[in-house]
């Protein structure tokens, strides 16, 4: 029995492995649609029926490994089809070398071997995958005021006051994640819901302030820094953007997408004059706040959705030392004259011990729904005169689907808006079809928020991945109805199931830092798409538990070429996982948002652990 098992095993490895080469559905249709539920049921039958032998499938391990760790306990959550729950996974030098029952793994553990035992309502699972968000920006957010639990407009001011009367006049005042959808009661005054500039006037009229909206799409500046950016009422945006105006046509402060540049680079005009040691010393805050912030909240990968030339040559130095606090798979975003290039040299994968990848370029097509910025085939319903707007010319991402093709890298388009989904569906599908053979490139949509019904289907089709994020399902369902009206969000609006059903790879993640890092708020989100006020956005979209679950593991991990050493706990992938303090598969639903890591553990150490 035990060599037919091996064999099987090793057949299930090589499937998983994958080497890139696998067909358009590839994960899809080798990862079946069990439920692991059941598989724990059938397994639990065996043992009973079989006198509690070590009956589940003993594993392949090279015999002259002693495991620096074990976990045991609990409930083991593999997220391997081929052994859904095991007794105990064993871990040294950094992988994994053994997992299944406490009889197979005897044989790895050696006197030295550490035990971490879990209580019987406890969890482990493979460490989390944030599949978009962006880690520098993470650690920057945490360097600044956080606007995004103000209730109203009058509580960001009071802030700002604050933050004025202990910052040096002249002095940057930045802030973000405020959201006018959000608050109890419309600013005073206004311009669209839209605050003005008039407020921060008055309480910071020394300092320029810069407050960045929830989405990234927008932000909000006072009279200062308007001055220090130059913009008057003649001012013209650049394209793509947009300036706010009053009624006698003054700009209130308030700048859309690529007009947020204005502001963006009269503070980095200023940023200039620091030197390069306080820069340095300033990412270095920005990754060890971020590195902290994922370790605590399970994320042992995350895939960052953009981050320029010159930061990927600083974050790969930092990789080689061995500086990073977490695996990093980024795509790199920056003028398409630069990326074009850099893209021979700058391509990275797996190194500094597997800390670093740079394989994908990213594009945003459109901006986001909040502030009018996706770009729709129909106009707003609350917005009549707008289908919001293409940020880049399309010339550009077509040059940027040839230059992926030519030096092989993943190609990453924000697209929000069901126009601006479509219109990447179709460059994709063109640049796509001039490839011989069923070669998934496993390019993404990040986002892929609002679909038309008939391009769901298309995403299985072309292998084109829907790169989402569970919590701005439930984070932006009060406007989300709003700006579409029911019958577009109902048929377009987060279509998991659909897209799931149509053979699509979905994967999860949080737009951190647009929102909290925590994965289990979003995993709930995904599972429920319940609001706050009990609410449920379109339910028959939610994914199940172990769809959720998968979308931020395995199903991540095949969304950057990862899935051979990431995603589950399987022998010879590297030793990333959570022990969590409840059961993900039985706990009540609403609770999982609740969920508290008890212990991180990246590549075989133990890097978090919760007092
Ligand atoms: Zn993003």
């Amino acid at each position: 029995m035990r060599t037919t098992v091996l064999r099987q095993r090793r057949n299930s490895s090589a499937d998983l492995s994958g080497h890139g080469s696998c067909s358009r559905k590839p994960f899809v249709s080798r990862f079946p649609s069990k439920n692991i539920l059941r598989i724990g049921l059938l397994r639990r039958l065996f043992v009973i029926l079989f006198g509690g032998l070590a009956l589940w499938p003993s594993v392949a391990t090279a015999q002259t490994l002693v495991a620096d760790r074990i976990v045991q306990g609990g409930t083991i959550l593999t997220m391997d089809p081929s052994r859904p729950e095991v007794e105990a996974v064993a871990m040294a030098r950094g992988r994994i070398i053994a997992t299944g029952s406490l009889r197979e793994i005897a044989s790895v553990v050696g006197p030295e071997t550490e035990v971490l035992q879990l209580e019987p309502h406890q969890m482990a699972l493979p460490g989390l995958i944030e599949g978009h968000g962006h880690f520098l920006g993470l650690g920057e957010s945490l360097m600044m005021l956080r606007l995004s639990d103000a209730e109203t407009w009058e509580e960001i001011v009071e802030r700002v006051a604050q933050a004025a009367a202990i910052t040096p006049p002249g002095q940057w005042i930045v802030g973000r994640g405020w959201h006018q959808s959000k608050w109890k009661e419309p600013p005073q005054p206004n311009v669209e819901g839209y605050p003005t500039a008039k407020r921060l006037d008055e309480v910071a009229p020394n300092h320029p302030v810069l407050l960045t909206h929830a989405s990234g799409h927008m932000s909000m500046a006072n009279g200062y820094a308007m001055r220090l950016a130059g913009v008057t009422e003649q001012t013209q945006p650049p394209e793509g953007g947009e300036i706010l105006h009053d009624a006698s046509g003054k700009p209130i402060g308030v700048f859309r997408e690529t007009a947020q540049a204005l502001i963006g680079q009269a503070q980095a005009r200023d940023d200039q004059r620091l030197t390069p040691e306080q820069r340095v010393q300033r990412l270095r805050q920005a990754v060890e706040l971020a590195g902290r912030e994922c370790l605590q909240h399970g994320i042992t990968s995350f895939q960052d959705a953009g981050t320029p030339v010159s930061q990927l040559r600083w974050l790969r130095r930092q990789a080689l030392a061995g500086e990073l606090p977490v695996r990093l798979w980024l795509m790199v975003r920056d003028d398409l004259d630069a990326v074009e290039k850099e893209l021979p040299g700058l391509k990275s994968i797996g190194l500094g011990n597997d800390f670093f990848t740079v394989r994908a370029i990213k594009l945003s097509i459109d901006g986001a729904l909040g502030p009018h910025g996706a770009w729709l085939l129909e106009p707003y319903q609350d917005l009549p005169t707008s289908m919001g707007l293409n940020t880049i010319p399309i010339e550009a991402v077509e040059r940027a689907a040839g230059l992926a093709l030519k030096y092989d890298y993943q190609l990453c388009v924000h697209a929000i808006g069901d126009r601006a989904n479509r219109v990447t569906l179709d460059i994709f599908e063109r640049a796509l079809s001039s490839q011989p053979g069923p070669v998934s490139r496993r390019w993404r949509i990040e986002h892929a928020q609002h679909l038309s019904p008939s391009d769901i289907p298309r995403f299985g089709q072309l292998g084109v991945i829907a790169a989402m994020q569970g919590i701005h399902c439930t984070s932006d369902a009060v406007f989300v109805i709003q700006r579409l009206g029911n019958l577009r969000a109902k048929t377009g609006a987060y279509m998991w199931r659909s897209l799931l059903d149509g053979g699509a790879v979905v994967t999860n993640g949080t737009d951190a830092p647009v929102e909290e890092i925590n994965p289990f708020l979003s995993l709930q989100a995904t599972i429920t798409r319940r609001l706050a006020d009990g609410t449920q956005f379109f339910p028959e979209q939610a994914m199940t538990r172990e769809e959720a679950l998968r979308s931020y593991t395995i199903d991540c991990a095949y969304a950057a070429f990862e899935e051979s050493s990431k995603g589950s706990l399987t022998p010879g992938k590297l030793a990333d996982m959570i022990i969590i303090d409840r059961n993900l598969l039985n706990c009540p639903a609403e609770t999982i948002g609740q969920t508290q890591v008890l212990k991180t553990i990246l590549g075989g150490q133990v890097v978090y652990t919760r007092n």
